[in-house]
């Protein structure tokens, strides 16, 4: 029997504040799209005054479970919020090698935004060591990438995300629509004593009501 071939497992980093479906359908057709083993969806820690007022961290975490519960092969991967402070990128990366070995192929998804901005990033050119880089497209979005990028594309990019290969070291793009959901609407609309029904699964929207998440603070 041949050598089996190596997992490949997704990291999808958010605040997920709350996770929605625009997250959870673009991380469902990543997974069709990549031929992932496995798509962990990872809560970033916020600077205690950056928290949304009474949503919790763990909160959040709890809300991430529910909406993958049952859901093969998306998880949950809560390594960021037990440091309880921002985690640089590079430290997650690093973390997530220690725990999973040299074989393992990782996909550290972002959007194109984010992308771009990647020279900014914390050791930033030590990324692809640990991981290869998939950039999420929106059809319509602008592509120039900036100057300090063109290097790293010409000598890592791949065309074709399936055929990217080895446990990291190169950079993909794949084209999604996304849903026009964002969290910054569902909160808006739980403020205003609006319903956030089918913005997020059944039982995400359970718990945040259970919990009176999202409600405009009452009036004293
Ligand atoms: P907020 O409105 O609070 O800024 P958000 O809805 O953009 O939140 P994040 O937790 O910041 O959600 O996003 C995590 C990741 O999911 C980011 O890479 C973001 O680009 C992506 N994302 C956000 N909304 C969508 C969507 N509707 N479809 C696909 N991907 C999305």
């Amino acid at each position: 029997m041949g050598k089996a071939r190596p997992r490949r497992i997704g990291v999808f980093g958010g605040t997920f504040d709350p996770v929605h479906i625009g997250h959870l359908r673009s991380a469902l057709e990543m997974v069709e799209q990549l031929g992932f083993d496995e798509l962990r969806l990872l809560p970033a820690a916020r600077p205690p005054h950056r928290e949304t007022p009474r949503v919790s961290a763990q909160q959040r975490l709890a809300m991430v479970e529910l909406a993958v519960a049952g859901v093969d092969p998306l998880r949950v991967d809560d390594r960021e919020l037990k440091r309880d402070k921002p985690s640089y990128t590079i430290d997650t990366l690093e973390s997530l090698r220690a725990e999973l070995g040299r074989e393992v192929q990782l996909f550290l998804l972002m959007g194109w935004d984010a992308f771009c901005g990647l020279p900014t990033w914390h050791r930033w050119e030590e990324l692809l060591r640990h991981c290869h880089i998939v950039v999420l497209q929106r059809p319509d979005a602008d592509s120039e990438a900036p100057e300090a990028l063109r290097d790293l594309l010409a000598a890592r990019s791949v065309a074709d995300p399936a055929a990217l290969s080895g446990p990291s070291g190169q950079v993909t793009f794949v084209w999604q629509t996304p849903l026009a959901v964002s969290a910054t609407q569902i909160r808006a609309l739980l403020g205003q004593g609006r319903s956030a029904r089918f913005l997020v699964p059944d039982a995400v929207l359970n718990y945040i009501e259970a919990h009176g998440l999202y409600r405009a603070p009452i009036a004293t």
